[in-house]
Protein backbone atom coordinates (compact mmCIF):
# COMPACT_ATOMS: atom_id res chain seq x y z
CA UNK A 1 0.00 0.00 0.00
CA UNK A 2 1.34 3.18 -0.98
CA UNK A 3 2.29 5.83 1.77
CA UNK A 4 -0.73 7.91 1.45
CA UNK A 5 -2.97 4.91 1.52
CA UNK A 6 -1.15 4.26 4.44
CA UNK A 7 -1.39 7.38 6.24
CA UNK A 8 -5.21 7.88 5.43
CA UNK A 9 -5.99 4.52 6.97
CA UNK A 10 -4.31 5.27 10.21
CA UNK A 11 -6.67 8.06 10.76
CA UNK A 12 -9.68 6.61 9.40
CA UNK A 13 -9.24 3.58 12.08
CA UNK A 14 -8.82 6.31 14.69
CA UNK A 15 -12.18 6.90 13.95
CA UNK A 16 -14.00 4.33 12.54
CA UNK A 17 -11.70 1.18 13.92
CA UNK A 18 -12.49 -2.40 12.38
CA UNK A 19 -15.38 -0.38 10.09
CA UNK A 20 -12.95 0.86 7.71
CA UNK A 21 -11.93 -2.09 5.30
CA UNK A 22 -9.13 -2.87 3.30
CA UNK A 23 -8.98 -4.52 -0.50
CA UNK A 24 -12.89 -4.97 -0.12
CA UNK A 25 -14.25 -7.03 -3.73
CA UNK A 26 -16.33 -4.38 -5.65
CA UNK A 27 -17.39 -6.76 -7.84
CA UNK A 28 -20.44 -7.93 -5.67
CA UNK A 29 -21.44 -4.61 -4.63
CA UNK A 30 -22.08 -3.90 -8.39
CA UNK A 31 -24.73 -5.02 -10.90
CA UNK A 32 -22.16 -6.05 -13.64
CA UNK A 33 -20.56 -7.89 -11.30
CA UNK A 34 -17.28 -7.29 -12.36
CA UNK A 35 -13.94 -5.55 -11.25
CA UNK A 36 -11.37 -5.62 -8.36
CA UNK A 37 -11.13 -4.31 -5.18
CA UNK A 38 -11.25 -1.36 -3.48
CA UNK A 39 -7.61 -0.27 -1.26
CA UNK A 40 -10.02 0.89 1.19
CA UNK A 41 -13.26 0.76 2.18
CA UNK A 42 -15.63 2.36 4.35
CA UNK A 43 -19.85 2.46 4.95
CA UNK A 44 -20.19 6.08 6.27
CA UNK A 45 -23.00 5.93 9.00
CA UNK A 46 -23.10 9.78 10.44
CA UNK A 47 -22.06 12.72 9.69
CA UNK A 48 -19.28 12.53 11.73
CA UNK A 49 -17.43 9.30 9.18
CA UNK A 50 -17.97 11.90 6.84
CA UNK A 51 -16.48 14.36 8.50
CA UNK A 52 -13.46 11.73 9.35
CA UNK A 53 -12.99 11.21 5.88
CA UNK A 54 -12.56 14.56 5.30
CA UNK A 55 -9.99 14.85 7.71
CA UNK A 56 -8.04 11.80 6.14
CA UNK A 57 -8.18 13.23 2.27
CA UNK A 58 -7.26 16.58 3.36
CA UNK A 59 -4.10 14.90 5.13
CA UNK A 60 -3.07 11.85 2.94
CA UNK A 61 -4.09 12.97 -0.29
CA UNK A 62 -6.05 9.91 -2.18
CA UNK A 63 -8.63 9.30 -3.94
CA UNK A 64 -12.06 8.48 -2.86
CA UNK A 65 -15.38 7.99 -4.49
CA UNK A 66 -18.75 6.71 -3.44
CA UNK A 67 -20.97 4.27 -4.62
CA UNK A 68 -24.78 3.76 -4.15
CA UNK A 69 -26.36 0.15 -5.70
CA UNK A 70 -23.31 -0.17 -8.59
CA UNK A 71 -26.09 -0.03 -11.02
CA UNK A 72 -24.15 2.59 -13.02
CA UNK A 73 -20.71 1.83 -12.62
CA UNK A 74 -17.65 -0.30 -14.14
CA UNK A 75 -15.38 -0.93 -12.30
CA UNK A 76 -11.90 -1.28 -13.52
CA UNK A 77 -10.40 -4.59 -13.06
CA UNK A 78 -7.76 -3.42 -11.34
CA UNK A 79 -10.01 -2.21 -8.79
CA UNK A 80 -10.04 1.53 -7.09
CA UNK A 81 -6.56 2.70 -5.63
CA UNK A 82 -8.34 5.15 -3.05
CA UNK A 83 -11.28 4.99 -0.79
CA UNK A 84 -14.81 3.77 -1.88
CA UNK A 85 -17.75 4.89 0.43
CA UNK A 86 -21.24 3.37 0.76
CA UNK A 87 -23.29 4.97 2.61
CA UNK A 88 -24.70 2.44 5.45
CA UNK A 89 -28.03 1.75 6.97
CA UNK A 90 -27.62 5.05 9.15
CA UNK A 91 -28.30 6.50 5.58
CA UNK A 92 -31.56 4.29 4.78
CA UNK A 93 -34.80 6.24 5.87
CA UNK A 94 -38.11 7.99 5.31
CA UNK A 95 -40.38 10.19 6.54
CA UNK A 96 -43.38 12.01 4.91
CA UNK A 97 -44.25 15.51 5.94
CA UNK A 98 -47.58 16.51 4.28
CA UNK A 99 -46.96 16.27 0.23
CA UNK A 100 -42.96 15.64 0.60
CA UNK A 101 -41.01 13.14 1.41
CA UNK A 102 -37.22 13.60 3.19
CA UNK A 103 -35.30 10.20 2.78
CA UNK A 104 -32.01 9.30 3.55
CA UNK A 105 -29.67 8.40 0.38
CA UNK A 106 -28.90 5.04 0.77
CA UNK A 107 -33.03 4.76 0.33
CA UNK A 108 -32.90 2.26 -2.32
CA UNK A 109 -35.31 4.18 -4.91
CA UNK A 110 -38.00 1.58 -5.54
CA UNK A 111 -38.52 1.02 -1.58
CA UNK A 112 -38.93 5.22 -1.67
CA UNK A 113 -41.78 4.71 -4.12
CA UNK A 114 -43.25 1.90 -2.22
CA UNK A 115 -43.17 4.60 0.89
CA UNK A 116 -44.74 7.35 -1.59
CA UNK A 117 -47.54 4.67 -2.24
CA UNK A 118 -48.30 3.89 1.06
CA UNK A 119 -49.13 7.27 1.68
CA UNK A 120 -51.21 8.03 -1.80
CA UNK A 121 -48.37 10.25 -3.43
CA UNK A 122 -47.85 10.20 -7.06
CA UNK A 123 -44.19 11.27 -8.69
CA UNK A 124 -41.99 8.60 -8.04
CA UNK A 125 -43.90 5.70 -10.15
CA UNK A 126 -41.11 6.11 -12.37
CA UNK A 127 -38.56 5.16 -10.26
CA UNK A 128 -40.48 1.48 -9.32
CA UNK A 129 -37.91 -0.30 -10.83
CA UNK A 130 -34.82 1.22 -11.27
CA UNK A 131 -32.27 -0.58 -8.72
CA UNK A 132 -30.48 2.87 -7.87
CA UNK A 133 -30.58 4.47 -3.99
CA UNK A 134 -32.03 7.77 -3.99
CA UNK A 135 -28.03 9.21 -3.34
CA UNK A 136 -27.21 7.53 -7.21
CA UNK A 137 -30.66 8.28 -8.25
CA UNK A 138 -29.75 12.53 -7.63
CA UNK A 139 -26.39 12.51 -8.24
CA UNK A 140 -27.34 10.62 -12.00
CA UNK A 141 -31.02 12.39 -12.42
CA UNK A 142 -32.28 8.88 -13.03
CA UNK A 143 -35.59 8.71 -15.24
CA UNK A 144 -37.26 6.50 -17.07
CA UNK A 145 -41.24 6.70 -18.41
CA UNK A 146 -41.40 10.17 -19.10
CA UNK A 147 -40.33 10.96 -15.39
CA UNK A 148 -36.96 12.31 -13.85
CA UNK A 149 -35.94 12.32 -10.24
CA UNK A 150 -34.08 16.12 -11.03
CA UNK A 151 -38.48 17.02 -11.41
CA UNK A 152 -39.54 15.86 -8.20
CA UNK A 153 -36.83 16.78 -6.04
CA UNK A 154 -37.07 19.65 -4.03
CA UNK A 155 -33.69 19.83 -1.37
CA UNK A 156 -30.62 17.80 -1.68
CA UNK A 157 -28.75 17.93 0.97
CA UNK A 158 -24.70 17.37 0.63
CA UNK A 159 -21.75 16.71 2.83
CA UNK A 160 -18.76 18.52 1.13
CA UNK A 161 -15.77 16.17 1.45
CA UNK A 162 -13.38 19.15 0.50
CA UNK A 163 -14.66 21.41 2.70
CA UNK A 164 -15.83 19.53 5.69
CA UNK A 165 -19.55 20.47 5.84
CA UNK A 166 -22.61 19.63 5.68
CA UNK A 167 -24.43 21.82 2.01
CA UNK A 168 -28.23 22.19 1.80
CA UNK A 169 -28.98 22.30 -1.55
CA UNK A 170 -31.88 23.49 -3.35
CA UNK A 171 -32.83 21.68 -6.71
CA UNK A 172 -32.50 24.45 -8.96
CA UNK A 173 -28.95 24.67 -8.27
CA UNK A 174 -28.34 21.16 -8.56
CA UNK A 175 -28.16 21.88 -12.20
CA UNK A 176 -30.35 18.23 -13.75
CA UNK A 177 -29.75 17.46 -17.02
CA UNK A 178 -30.09 14.95 -18.92
CA UNK A 179 -28.92 11.46 -16.83
CA UNK A 180 -26.70 14.12 -15.51
CA UNK A 181 -26.24 16.45 -12.38
CA UNK A 182 -23.64 19.29 -11.45
CA UNK A 183 -23.00 18.20 -8.08
CA UNK A 184 -19.31 19.01 -6.86
CA UNK A 185 -17.54 15.79 -7.39
CA UNK A 186 -16.54 16.24 -3.31
CA UNK A 187 -20.26 16.43 -2.80
CA UNK A 188 -21.70 12.87 -1.03
CA UNK A 189 -25.41 13.19 -0.82
CA UNK A 190 -26.61 12.27 2.27
CA UNK A 191 -30.28 13.19 2.06
CA UNK A 192 -32.97 14.82 -0.29
CA UNK A 193 -36.69 15.61 -0.43
CA UNK A 194 -39.25 14.80 -3.26
CA UNK A 195 -42.21 17.17 -3.45
CA UNK A 196 -45.29 14.58 -4.69
CA UNK A 197 -48.94 14.98 -4.95
CA UNK A 198 -51.58 13.18 -3.61
CA UNK A 199 -53.35 10.35 -5.72
CA UNK A 200 -55.21 7.16 -5.53
CA UNK A 201 -53.28 4.54 -4.27
CA UNK A 202 -55.16 1.71 -6.54
CA UNK A 203 -53.90 4.46 -9.76
CA UNK A 204 -50.24 4.85 -8.38
CA UNK A 205 -49.91 0.95 -7.41
CA UNK A 206 -51.04 -0.14 -11.04
CA UNK A 207 -48.65 2.66 -12.47
CA UNK A 208 -46.25 0.87 -10.84
CA UNK A 209 -47.17 -2.81 -11.92
CA UNK A 210 -47.27 -1.71 -15.42
CA UNK A 211 -43.59 -0.03 -15.03
CA UNK A 212 -42.41 -3.52 -13.58
CA UNK A 213 -44.43 -5.46 -16.05
CA UNK A 214 -42.71 -3.44 -18.61
CA UNK A 215 -38.84 -3.83 -17.59
CA UNK A 216 -39.76 -7.26 -17.33
CA UNK A 217 -40.69 -7.57 -20.71
CA UNK A 218 -37.98 -5.40 -22.41
CA UNK A 219 -35.09 -5.65 -20.18
CA UNK A 220 -32.48 -9.16 -19.42
CA UNK A 221 -33.20 -8.55 -15.83
CA UNK A 222 -31.46 -12.18 -15.09
CA UNK A 223 -27.81 -11.07 -16.48
CA UNK A 224 -25.80 -8.94 -14.66
CA UNK A 225 -25.85 -5.83 -16.33
CA UNK A 226 -26.07 -2.28 -15.62
CA UNK A 227 -28.92 -0.53 -17.82
CA UNK A 228 -28.43 1.63 -20.48
CA UNK A 229 -25.13 1.66 -21.32
CA UNK A 230 -25.05 4.51 -23.73
CA UNK A 231 -27.42 7.72 -23.38
CA UNK A 232 -29.54 8.45 -25.86
CA UNK A 233 -28.23 11.15 -28.26
CA UNK A 234 -30.24 13.97 -29.25
CA UNK A 235 -33.50 13.01 -30.80
CA UNK A 236 -32.77 9.53 -31.39
CA UNK A 237 -32.58 6.09 -29.66
CA UNK A 238 -28.99 4.70 -29.01
CA UNK A 239 -30.80 1.15 -28.97
CA UNK A 240 -31.94 1.77 -32.30
CA UNK A 241 -28.78 2.73 -33.80
CA UNK A 242 -27.39 -0.79 -32.21
CA UNK A 243 -29.72 -2.50 -33.79
CA UNK A 244 -29.43 -0.97 -37.05
CA UNK A 245 -25.92 -1.61 -36.70
CA UNK A 246 -25.83 -5.22 -36.25
CA UNK A 247 -24.38 -5.16 -33.06
CA UNK A 248 -27.01 -7.65 -30.95
CA UNK A 249 -25.60 -10.54 -29.66
CA UNK A 250 -21.84 -8.95 -30.48
CA UNK A 251 -19.56 -10.43 -28.34
CA UNK A 252 -15.77 -9.09 -26.64
CA UNK A 253 -14.78 -12.08 -23.89
CA UNK A 254 -17.61 -12.44 -21.26
CA UNK A 255 -19.47 -9.74 -22.68
CA UNK A 256 -22.13 -9.52 -24.66
CA UNK A 257 -24.66 -7.06 -26.38
CA UNK A 258 -28.08 -8.02 -25.07
CA UNK A 259 -29.84 -10.01 -27.32
CA UNK A 260 -33.01 -8.79 -25.49
CA UNK A 261 -32.19 -4.78 -25.85
CA UNK A 262 -29.45 -3.44 -27.69
CA UNK A 263 -28.85 -0.61 -25.50
CA UNK A 264 -27.85 -2.96 -22.62
CA UNK A 265 -24.39 -5.25 -21.98
CA UNK A 266 -24.65 -7.94 -20.13
CA UNK A 267 -21.28 -9.38 -18.19
CA UNK A 268 -21.28 -13.74 -18.60
CA UNK A 269 -19.54 -15.23 -15.59
CA UNK A 270 -16.14 -14.93 -17.14
CA UNK A 271 -16.12 -11.41 -17.99
CA UNK A 272 -13.99 -9.29 -17.10
CA UNK A 273 -14.28 -5.18 -16.77
CA UNK A 274 -11.81 -4.58 -19.54
CA UNK A 275 -14.05 -7.00 -22.00
CA UNK A 276 -17.10 -4.84 -21.06
CA UNK A 277 -15.28 -1.47 -21.83
CA UNK A 278 -13.71 -2.99 -25.22
CA UNK A 279 -16.98 -3.77 -26.32
CA UNK A 280 -18.27 -0.32 -25.31
CA UNK A 281 -15.76 1.01 -27.47
CA UNK A 282 -16.37 -1.05 -30.43
CA UNK A 283 -19.94 -0.66 -30.61
CA UNK A 284 -19.25 3.47 -30.25
CA UNK A 285 -16.96 2.55 -33.26
CA UNK A 286 -19.40 0.85 -35.27
CA UNK A 287 -22.51 3.41 -34.46
CA UNK A 288 -19.65 5.82 -35.62
CA UNK A 289 -19.52 4.63 -38.56
CA UNK A 290 -22.83 3.09 -39.73
CA UNK A 291 -24.97 6.49 -38.18
CA UNK A 292 -22.60 9.05 -37.98
CA UNK A 293 -23.16 9.01 -34.38
CA UNK A 294 -20.96 9.67 -31.14
CA UNK A 295 -22.50 7.28 -28.34
CA UNK A 296 -21.77 8.73 -25.08
CA UNK A 297 -21.48 6.48 -22.03
CA UNK A 298 -24.37 6.90 -19.04
CA UNK A 299 -21.79 4.80 -17.13
CA UNK A 300 -19.26 5.47 -15.01
CA UNK A 301 -16.15 4.11 -15.06
CA UNK A 302 -14.55 3.68 -11.72
CA UNK A 303 -10.66 2.77 -11.21
CA UNK A 304 -7.92 3.18 -14.09
CA UNK A 305 -8.56 1.41 -17.61
CA UNK A 306 -5.78 1.19 -20.27
CA UNK A 307 -6.27 3.87 -22.36
CA UNK A 308 -8.88 5.64 -20.12
CA UNK A 309 -8.72 8.17 -17.50
CA UNK A 310 -10.46 7.49 -14.53
C1 LIG B 1 -31.48 -3.24 -14.66
C2 LIG B 1 -31.17 -1.75 -14.61
C3 LIG B 1 -32.11 -0.86 -15.05
C4 LIG B 1 -31.84 0.52 -15.02
N1 LIG B 1 -32.79 1.38 -15.43
C5 LIG B 1 -32.57 2.71 -15.36
C6 LIG B 1 -33.57 3.64 -15.77
O1 LIG B 1 -34.67 3.28 -16.17
N2 LIG B 1 -33.28 4.96 -15.69
C7 LIG B 1 -32.07 5.42 -15.23
O2 LIG B 1 -31.89 6.63 -15.16
N3 LIG B 1 -31.12 4.55 -14.84
C8 LIG B 1 -31.33 3.23 -14.89
N4 LIG B 1 -30.35 2.35 -14.50
C9 LIG B 1 -29.03 2.87 -14.10
C10 LIG B 1 -28.89 3.19 -12.60
O3 LIG B 1 -29.85 2.50 -11.84
C11 LIG B 1 -29.00 4.69 -12.36
O4 LIG B 1 -28.01 5.42 -13.04
C12 LIG B 1 -28.91 5.04 -10.86
O5 LIG B 1 -29.13 6.41 -10.71
C13 LIG B 1 -27.57 4.68 -10.22
O6 LIG B 1 -27.76 4.71 -8.82
P1 LIG B 1 -26.81 3.93 -7.82
O7 LIG B 1 -27.29 4.22 -6.45
O8 LIG B 1 -26.73 2.48 -8.18
O9 LIG B 1 -25.44 4.65 -8.10
P2 LIG B 1 -24.05 4.00 -8.55
O10 LIG B 1 -24.24 3.24 -9.81
O11 LIG B 1 -23.44 3.29 -7.40
O12 LIG B 1 -23.23 5.32 -8.87
C14 LIG B 1 -23.53 6.08 -10.03
C15 LIG B 1 -22.85 7.46 -9.91
O13 LIG B 1 -23.47 8.17 -8.84
C16 LIG B 1 -22.50 8.52 -7.87
N5 LIG B 1 -23.14 8.38 -6.54
C17 LIG B 1 -23.73 7.28 -6.01
N6 LIG B 1 -24.21 7.56 -4.79
C18 LIG B 1 -23.91 8.85 -4.54
C19 LIG B 1 -24.12 9.72 -3.43
N7 LIG B 1 -24.73 9.32 -2.32
N8 LIG B 1 -23.67 10.99 -3.52
C20 LIG B 1 -23.02 11.42 -4.64
N9 LIG B 1 -22.79 10.65 -5.71
C21 LIG B 1 -23.24 9.37 -5.67
C22 LIG B 1 -21.35 7.56 -8.05
O14 LIG B 1 -20.12 8.11 -7.61
C23 LIG B 1 -21.37 7.36 -9.56
O15 LIG B 1 -20.70 8.40 -10.21
C24 LIG B 1 -30.59 0.97 -14.53
C25 LIG B 1 -29.63 0.05 -14.06
C26 LIG B 1 -29.92 -1.30 -14.09
C27 LIG B 1 -28.90 -2.28 -13.59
Amino acid sequence: MSGDLDAALRILRQGAGDRVRTRVPLAPLTTFRVGGPAALYLEPEREEDLALVSRAVGEAPIPFTVIGKGSNVLVSDEGFAGLVLRLGKGYRWAARDRDRVRAGAAMPLPALAGVALRHGLSGLEFGVAIPATLGGAVKMNAGAHDGQIGDIVHRIEVYRIAEERAVSVPAEAAGFSYRGSALPEDAIVTAATVALSPGPADAIGASMERARAWRKRTQPLAEPNCGSVFKNPPGGHAAAMIETAELKGTRVGGALVSTKHANFIVAGPDATASDVLALIRLVQDRVRRSAGVELEPEVHLVGRFEGDAA
